[in-house]
């Protein structure tokens, strides 16, 4: 498909909510239209929260990726409290009959060769499915959560009862053992209807024609060889990450962001401000309003409910400039982690923060809040040890004085060394996978192929 006269062969996106989600499926549509030449349409759907974010974001790419954003659906007949999770699949699975009728237009126009959806994207196969197109998974996060996302139908038949009561951690084929409480959110409860939603796109997954895992060989051996061995009868598994390579020196500001939609109690707030302030370390502090009950209260909108700035300790602004900056709701996250200054991050380990930390050498103090954020933080502190994990007392809360510990050990400490130390090697580890002979850019360019011979 050297030839640039002929049409460029296209791929359809179908991201659900969520930045998280969006960020990394472009930097793959990015890849396939500069490294193979395809051209790549965007479906977004939506449920009427602000996209000022996500257009920003769609609108800044070349001419060859296009997006069209499906007509907002409603939630209204939805309770307050309903999970996050549940509102994100069903913003697709309301998008069906309006992503049917522009999928049609694409497929008449050019030539579409695989569709592409995320973990909530599985309704989109069936469209796909109609039109004679292979649909696809891009997997946002570890190889290690998408073993559970294998095992969970499993466990789902062998216990009855909540997973946090497993009398033994979960021993996923090639992962460290995970305790029943570090599993993923949806499935902690198990009466929520978010349950059974997961549970049947856990199923869904193995129908995808290739799942695309942002994650790459080295970084998770064990997992990967486990999946991808021909006995377990799973669908292909390409292991396509890091998606991100810019590169930096690393430095001595402690950057403390809880992605796009992590969010603290003010107790927790007021904690880890006057815990940042006593450590007497630089940082950049990414600060949203507080929310007294969810961990991911700005996750449809992303910008912060208020100003955030209003809910810090009194003085504490005053007393902390020249060492400390604190930026309102949204920071330019990737260019943060790879300027020079940067020396560690507290996060929320999302994963595509993670992997930004990784591709730039910067160790971690790892702060799950949501979704699957535990495992990751399991798999940062307990296996790969580049992380220190925060623990929280008795009522939930992470102390002051802990904090302060946290931080003056991961930027000044021994453990900090240690951690950075490790971190470089996977540093290594992610721009040797994405070189031109390296695992991950081989494994997406054998999906390519398939693609390209449709
Ligand atoms: N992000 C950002 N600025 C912010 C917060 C987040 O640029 O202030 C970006 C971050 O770089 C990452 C994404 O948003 O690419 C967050 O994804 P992640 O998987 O880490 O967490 P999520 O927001 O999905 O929980």
């Amino acid at each position: 498909m050297e030839n640039t006269q002929e049409p460029r062969l296209q791929v359809a996106m179908v991201p659900t909510p969520g930045m998280g989600h969006l960020i990394p499926l472009v930097e793959l549509a990015k890849r396939l239209v500069y490294h193979h030449k395809f051209a790549v349409t965007f479906f977004v759907p939506s449920d009427g929260s602000s996209m000022k974010l996500q257009k920003q974001l769609l609108q800044s790419l070349p001419n060859s990726i296009s997006t069209i954003f499906l007509p907002p659906v409603s939630f209204d007949d939805l309770p307050e409290d309903v999970k996050v999770e549940t509102r994100i699949a069903l913003s697709l699975t309301r998008s069906i009959p309006t992503l049917r009728d522009s999928f049609k237009v694409l497929t008449e126009s050019t030539r579409v060769v695989a569709m592409v959806v995320d973990f909530f994207g599985m309704d989109a196969f069936a469209v796909a499915r109609e039109f004679g197109i292979e649909p696809y998974i891009f997997f946002a996060g570890t190889a290690m959560v998408l073993s559970l996302i294998f095992h969970i139908p499993k466990l789902d038949e062998m216990f009855a009862d909540e997973y946090r009561y497993l009398p033994e951690p979960v021993k996923l084929p090639g992962c460290v053992p995970v305790q029943g409480i570090d599993l993923i959110d949806p499935i902690q409860d198990r009466k929520n209807i978010a349950y059974q939603a997961v549970l049947s796109l856990c199923k869904g997954h193995r129908l995808a024609a290739g799942i695309m895992v942002n994650s790459f060989m080295d970084l998770e051996p064990g997992a990967f060889k486990a999946l991808m061995d021909p006995t377990s009868n799973l669908p292909p598994i390409c292991p396509v990450g890091p998606l991100w390579l810019d590169e930096q020196p690393s430095g001595s500001v402690l950057y403390v962001c809880f992605g796009s939609g992590g969010t603290l109690s003010q107790d927790q707030v007021n904690e880890l401000a006057i815990g940042l302030e006593t450590s007497r370390q630089r940082f950049l502090w990414v600060v949203k309003s507080p929310h007294d009950k969810a961990t991911n209260a700005t996750y449809f909108g992303v910008e912060s409910i208020g100003d955030p700035f209003d809910f810090l300790p009194n003085g504490f602004l005053e007393r902390t400039k020249g060492v400390g900056l604190v930026v309102p709701s949204w920071a330019p996250q990737a260019q943060i982690l790879s300027h020079g200054s940067t020396g560690g991050f507290v996060t929320h380990c999302g994963w595509n923060s993670t992997l930004e930390s990784i591709v730039h050498g910067v160790p971690l103090i790892a702060w799950p809040l949501y979704a699957e954020q535990r495992m990751n933080a399991v798999l940062l502190a307990d296996d790969l040890q580049v992380a220190l994990r925060v623990k929280a007392k008795e009522n939930g809360v992470v102390g002051r004085e802990d904090i302060a510990e946290y931080a003056k050990g991961l930027i000044a400490g021994e453990e900090g060394k240690l951690l950075r130390n490790r971190m470089q090697k996977l540093k290594d580890a992610a721009e040797n996978v994405l070189s031109p002979d390296g695992s991950s850019t081989k494994s997406l360019a054998q999906m390519v192929e398939i693609w390209n011979n449709q």
